[in-house]
């Protein structure tokens, strides 16, 4: 059972730590959220697990960290200056503002009317200017990347040449994105500033392009559910072709079902692109037009690939699958959430996590806080499982509800010093999800954990 809607899971996130509404004290900006203790390590082990997965599992994939902010030029030649606009709309009634695209039934969100005024574009390339410079000088204008993968192309020469890479290849990087949204909002669905996960896999002209956009939707379908999302709140996407962006000639989203209580459940988590050869000739010197005149004039690179095995030169194409990293958390927690009833006929809130995302993995409870012993023996297992696994030590209340504190947060395990562990050197270890105990000796019991803490395997497909 997920979550029943996004606000349980505001309140839960609020109230334990793990994202707080940005700027608080000074009543807010809106749609922006800070990432508390535990928000920050399950971003961070969702980072971690994709980055894991595609480039040290795979053979066939770098990373790079490529700058935020880049040469204006990038984004005129990638086509964003031109192309990456919202359809704004005004309801006449209340004026609210809203993206065209996202109007159902033609009526407004705040009132109900269908009084609109004509669609028109609306760059949402956030604006900076650099250097010391007079407001109006249009030379200082620059932009904050709208998304990482541009970064990833200027860069295409450099990775394959210093890595003496081959096609099929990719380049995976996860970094800030920020985009000037119109209507920003469910929590942290949608927000201005966000972080993607981005991988540009690069192969010949003549490849089965379809095929290769089949085979990353697949792949990321195991890589999700690697991560606890159920199949069933996944759904796939055939974008239509007056949707697709400039760039793409195919285009698979996978959306999650983030609106369980409406009757369009579904929000996109990720989009799987076929790229064609845009970006790099785009960014090329040499790529000429139909007239025989230079694309670019200002480059000064040719991003062009020489096939050794057919002596051909050409632009590689591009699929690329790419995901925001708040979108994977928010859905990871929706999928995670769930209710149980104790035998006392409480209800508890468990996060189930896969523990491989838990921010963290073992809670040390003492049964007695005020024998030192206890406490001594606890805090020193804490510490001495800390190098392989991060544990927290508590004993700020009754043991009943230290369990329900860390089920609340997805911990996968409670270890419990008692009495009797002064004596057999054991402790007792509670599983999140099934409520059972077992007796562990101290000696086993960081490999112990270790194994069930293991991530579960994605398995590859075999051929690409
Ligand atoms: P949408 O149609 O929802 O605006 P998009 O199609 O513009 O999304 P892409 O350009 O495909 O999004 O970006 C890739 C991924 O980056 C998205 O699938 C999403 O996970 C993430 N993303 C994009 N925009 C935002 C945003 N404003 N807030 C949070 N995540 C975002």
């Amino acid at each position: 059972m997920p979550a029943p809607n996004i606000d349980t899971i505001v309140s839960l996130a609020k109230r334990r730590g793990f994202v707080f509404p940005s700027s608080e004290v000074y009543g807010g900006l809106g749609s922006a959220w800070d990432y508390g203790p535990l928000g920050v390590e399950i971003c961070n082990n969702v980072k971690e697990a994709w980055w894991r997965w595609l480039v040290y599992e795979r053979d066939d994939i770098e990373g790079i960290d490529s700058s935020i902010i880049l040469n204006r030029l990038v984004w005129k030649y990638s086509g964003h200056e031109a192309t990456f606009n919202d359809w704004l709309v005004d309801c006449r009634k209340c004026k609210g503002r809203f993206r065209a695209d996202k109007i159902v039934d033609n009526k407004c969100p705040s009132c109900g009317a269908s009084d609109w005024t004509e669609a028109r574009p609306f760059n949402t390339m956030l604006q900076t200017k650099l250097g010391a410079v007079a407001d109006d000088d249009p030379t200082a204008l620059a932009y904050l990347r709208p998304e990482t993968a541009q970064g990833i192309f200027i860069n295409f020469l450099n990775v394959q040449t210093t890595m003496r890479r081959k096609l099929p290849f990719g380049i995976a990087q996860v970094g800030k994105s920020f985009r000037n949204e119109v209507t920003p909002g469910n929590f942290i669905l949608r927000t201005r500033e966000f972080e993607q996960m981005e991988m540009e896999y690069f192969v010949a002209p003549s490849a089965e392009h379809s095929k290769l956009v089949d085979y990353w939707v697949e792949q990321y379908l195991e890589w999700f559910s690697s991560l606890g999302i159920s199949r069933e709140n996944l759904y796939l996407y055939e974008v239509p072709p007056e949707e697709l962006a400039h760039y793409s000639k195919r285009t698979v989203d996978i959306m999650y079902r983030y609106f369980p209580e409406r009757e369009k459940p579904w929000e996109e988590l990720m989009g799987i692109a076929w790229r064609t050869d845009f970006d790099l000739s785009t960014h090329s010197k040499n790529k000429l037009d139909e007239e025989g005149k230079r694309i670019n004039p200002d480059s000064t690179e040719d991003l062009s690939y020489f096939d050794e095995p057919t002596k051909q030169r050409f632009y590689p194409h591009v699929i690329e699958p790419a995901a925001g990293v708040n979108r994977t958390v928010l859905a990871v927690l929706m999928d995670a959430y769930c209710e149980k009833t104790n035998d006392k006929g409480e209800t508890r809130v468990i996060l189930k996590l896969s523990p491989q995302l838990a921010p963290i993995k073992a809670a040390i409870l003492p049964l007695a806080k005020n024998k030192p012993e206890i406490v001594g023996m606890a805090k020193a297992i804490k510490r001495s499982l800390q190098p392989v696994l991060r544990a927290v030590y508590d004993d700020t209340g009754g043991i009943g509800k230290l369990y329900a504190r860390q089920d609340e947060v997805g911990t996968p395990f409670c270890v419990t010093v008692d009495h009797q562990s002064l004596e057999d050197e054991a402790v007792t270890v509670r599983d999140r999800d099934t409520w059972e105990q077992e007796r562990i000796k101290v000696t086993d019991l960081a490999e112990h954990l270790q194994k069930r803490l293991k991530p579960y395997p994605v398995p590859l497909a075999e051929t690409i």
